[in-house]
């Protein structure tokens, strides 16, 4: 069903003036949430994420989110974007998102995951990716559309009414802490792993290493450890293979950017 709806709004895409493309892949999208109407719904969950949750303040851990995430913000080559990152003090949570215009959050629970800096930037490289992309303003769309109607849809994005509130928190994994959960579709996490290699390599952090975070959160959903990040981002072998495929063009932008220094 799900899938049928992607094709019939990619084709409606085609036909549509408005049809926005994602960077990296030019993937046509069908995306009814202007960038003005998913900023306020990001800001008003980022008012409500910074009262609800613990802030970390320590030091090592902000110092290292900071250096990687200004790398990767860097290299999205977007200084339209409002950059922050901000660490949550919850290690029974290992999560972390982008919000529209770059607000990123990482729960202190992925870092025994990510482990180090590298880890880390695979993580911020593939969320920032997402919301470069605008996965979360797609998937809205869709799930708006298939609730009620192109036009009903349109009115519920702009007057930002309790549907659409909804639709953007599941959207963007923030109601992954209360069992709403949405997985990306194959295809935005594809082109979230494509985008996030490239940031990596531009960033000059070794893009081998998303390989080496997939196949350890692999090994982790095998032994049975369901972090929350696995529920929304779905691992096997076919993603590892694409990571593979795509190894090569990363490692040459790597390369050209950062020479033989790293
Ligand atoms: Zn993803």
């Amino acid at each position: 069903m799900r899938n049928g709806l992607i094709v019939v709004f990619s084709l409606l895409c085609f036909l549509s003036a408005g049809c926005a493309r994602a960077p990296v892949t030019g993937r046509p999208q069908l995306i009814l949430v202007s960038q003005g109407e998913e900023l306020a719904l990001g800001l008003s969950a980022y008012r409500e994420i910074l009262k609800k949750e613990r802030i970390s303040h320590d030091p090592r851990l902000n110092a290292m989110l900071e250096r990687v995430g200004w790398r990767i913000a860097r290299a999205a080559r977007r200084p339209d974007y409002k950059w922050e990152f901000h660490l949550i003090d919850n290690d029974k949570v290992a999560n972390a998102f982008c919000l529209p215009g770059g607000k990123v959050f990482v729960y202190t629970g992925i870092l025994k995951y990510t482990r180090d800096e590298d880890g880390l930037a695979v993580v911020v490289g593939h969320e920032v990716a997402h919301a470069l992309a605008r996965h979360g303003a797609e998937r809205m769309s869709m799930a708006l559309l298939a609730q009620m109607g192109e036009a009903a849809a349109e009115a519920a994005l702009r007057l930002q009414s309790p549907q659409a509130i909804k639709a953007f928190s599941v959207a963007y994994g923030l109601a992954a802490n209360v069992g709403l959960l949405l997985p990306y579709s194959r295809a935005q996490e594809f082109e979230a792993d494509y985008i996030g290699l490239i940031l990596m390599a531009r960033a000059c952090y070794d893009p081998e290493s998303a390989l080496v975070f997939w196949q350890r959160m692999l090994r982790a959903n095998k032994e049975g450890f369901r972090p929350v990040f696995l529920s929304t981002h779905p691992t096997d072998r076919a993603r590892i293979q694409r990571l593979r495929q795509l190894m090569p063009k990363a490692r040459r932008i790597f390369l050209s950017s950062c020479g033989g220094s790293y």
